[in-house]
């Protein structure tokens, strides 16, 4: 008797990752532990809508940097879908065309840190979000994790190693000279120094 293919697990990052770091990894690295994953694809947006575009880097640096992260890594993948999209970003267009490309049968999960899960009430069509994928929040330092407010069954919260580091502190350490050694990759740091990415006077477009 063949016993029956578990359900593929799919895990979903969605990040500006501008630059990615030890936190992002971190969290969907334990998520997949924790749910038994068979892959997690790392979605940078392409336009985030709740974002100045003015003051985000461009995509094309902040998915190279994404590859970079997790090249070494054979369960994760990062996917385009979001950088070659039109417009501006919203993760109701992803879920859905990850649903299309997946197909019904997979299990979708949605990892997001304390802060994304606090702001996802206010995201467009929440509840067919929530019919798409199963939401994961982890701790994140300096944000409440909480389902309150989110529908039962329809969230997970996970704790993880807490890792204070957020792209902002990155972006501003860099600009001031400090180090971001060992916040992110060995990989970012040099991709960083080598484009001058986040230095004063260069703007991001
Ligand atoms: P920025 O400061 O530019 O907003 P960020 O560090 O918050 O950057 P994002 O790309 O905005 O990174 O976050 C992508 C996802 O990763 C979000 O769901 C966010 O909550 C989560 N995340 C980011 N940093 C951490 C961390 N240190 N621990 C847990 N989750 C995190
Ligand atoms: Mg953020």
């Amino acid at each position: 008797m063949r016993l029956k293919a578990h359900p593929r697990r799919v895990g979903i990052m969605g990040g500006t990752f501008d630059p990615i770091h030890h936190g992002h990894l971190v969290a969907a690295s334990e998520v997949a532990h924790f749910f038994r994953l068979d892959e997690v694809v790392f979605v940078p947006t392409g336009r985030p809508y709740q974002k100045d575009p003015a003051e985000v880097t461009p995509a094309e640096d902040r998915y190279l940097m994404t590859v970079i992260a997790t090249a070494e890594n054979p369960q994760f993948r990062v996917s385009r879908m979001e950088v070659d999209r039109e417009g501006a970003t919203y993760t109701i267009d992803t879920l859905r065309e990850m649903r299309r490309f997946y197909g019904p049968e997979v299990e979708l999960f949605f990892i997001t840190g304390a802060d994304a899960l606090g702001a996802i009430l206010s995201w467009h069509n929440v509840d067919e979000l929530f019919d798409l994928a199963h939401f994961v929040g982890c701790n994140r330092p300096g944000h409440q994790l909480t389902d309150s407010g989110l529908p039962d069954g329809k969230v997970s919260l996970v704790e993880i190693p807490a890792l204070a580091i957020s792209s902002t502190e990155c972006r501003e350490r860099v600009r001031k000279g400090e180090p971001i050694w060992y916040l992110v990759p060995d990989g970012i740091v040099r991709y960083i120094n080598k484009t001058g990415l986040y230095l004063d006077g260069r703007s991001a477009g």
